[in-house]
């Protein structure tokens, strides 16, 4: 039988795992991919084939954006064929946002892609970005016996562990523990072995060939409720121009207040064909708007239930919809069925 040899793309794109300090100055300063490997010798020790594709400049996370999301998924799809899996290397503050676009932009995927990065850069000693990488390309190249990966998703991995990219959330600016998935069971816990939750890995059981999109439209605005919102803020928000659609942050299981001046806003709003999605402020748990007659009247007045959706999720899903052109009443429509295990309904 011939011998299965894994392979790997590193996509570095930038974020605190690839800088250094300057001795001078102090300041974290971008490094080449190049000067990475050297930092971490023990990349060589993989006894398959690692190439690396590096952004340049490689850029802060807070850039981000949709631009770089195409690229990504370009690097992708070009070079689908020739790796078993990829690892993208990138900064962690907007690192949910990537991986939930990317989960919906590579339709059909069915290899690994894992996002990872580091809260301290290679150059320290104590850095998590060693472990992150290493453990993250052992995640990328896993198959089962037969060469089949065993995550065809796209997957943060952080500090242990492996989560579902469109489940995930930026929740700690300090710890090594950034990441987590407040809605959905981690897909493995890495400690002495890997450890697979097979169960609660999406298996594609239909064959299909990877589906790259690059459509997304960014007419979109976050709307977080707090005590005391006055309707110029709301009219600001629901009245710009070109706006398509609108993630509403409400309390609890999706309530918000029962003011009128509110509720009429939020009313003609959806008559004027903006699609609002409601989402919780919570971290965990899921929108229901029957439940209490605070959520039953945004409901009436045509918001949409988001689930247990993550913001990032929601944004970037509404991003891939409204890039397809779909009408507003088939958004709402499609917001409320799962694309990529992305919500629980
Ligand atoms: N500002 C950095 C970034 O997101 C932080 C990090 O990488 O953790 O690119």
């Amino acid at each position: 039988m011939e011998s299965y040899q894994p392979s790997v793309l590193l996509i570095y794109t930038g974020g605190t795992i690839g800088m250094i300090e300057n001795p001078e100055t102090g300041a974290l300063e971008n490094f080449s991919l190049e000067q990475l490997q050297k930092q971490i010798p023990e990349l060589q020790k993989f006894s398959f084939r690692i190439d690396a594709h590096q952004f340049d400049p490689p850029i802060d996370s807070s850039d981000m954006n949709p631009e770089v999301w195409r690229e990504l998924v370009r690097i992708i799809s070009e070079h689908y064929d020739e790796y078993t899996g990829f690892v993208i290397l990138h900064g962690t503050d907007t690192m949910a946002f990537t991986a939930s676009a990317l989960s919906f932009m590579l339709e059909g995927l069915r290899k690994p892609v894992i996002l990872t990065g580091s809260q301290l850069p290679i150059g320290v000693l104590r850095t998590d970005g060693k472990e992150n990488l290493l453990t993250s390309i052992e995640i990328a190249t896993a198959c089962h016996p037969n060469g089949r990966p065993i995550v065809p998703e796209v997957c943060i991995f952080f500090e242990n562990h492996l989560m579902r990219g469109n489940r995930t959330t930026k929740m700690n600016a300090e710890n090594f523990n950034a990441f987590r998935s407040f809605n959905y069971p981690v897909l493995a816990s890495a400690g002495i072995h890997i450890k697979y939750n097979h169960v609660q890995i999406h298996i594609q059981t239909e064959y299909k060939m990877l589906k790259p999109h690059y459509l997304l439209d960014t007419n979109i605005a976050i709307l977080k409720l707090f005590p005391g919102i006055q309707p110029n803020v709301v009219d600001a928000i629901l009245g710009t121009k070109g706006l398509k659609a609108v993630v509403l942050e409400t309390y609890g299981s999706g309530n918000a207040p029962r003011q009128e001046w509110l509720l009429k806003r939020l009313h003609d709003a959806c008559e004027r064909g903006i699609v609002i999605v409601n989402v919780t402020q919570c971290s965990a748990g899921t929108v229901e708007m029957e439940r209490y007659e605070t959520g039953y009247r945004l409901m009436q007045a045509g918001v949409v239930s988001g689930y247990d959706s993550t913001t990032e999720s929601a944004v970037t899903k509404l991003m891939f919809l409204l890039g397809h052109d779909y009408s507003p009443a088939e958004v709402r429509k499609r917001m409320g069925r799962p694309l990529a295990g992305e919500i629980t309904v």
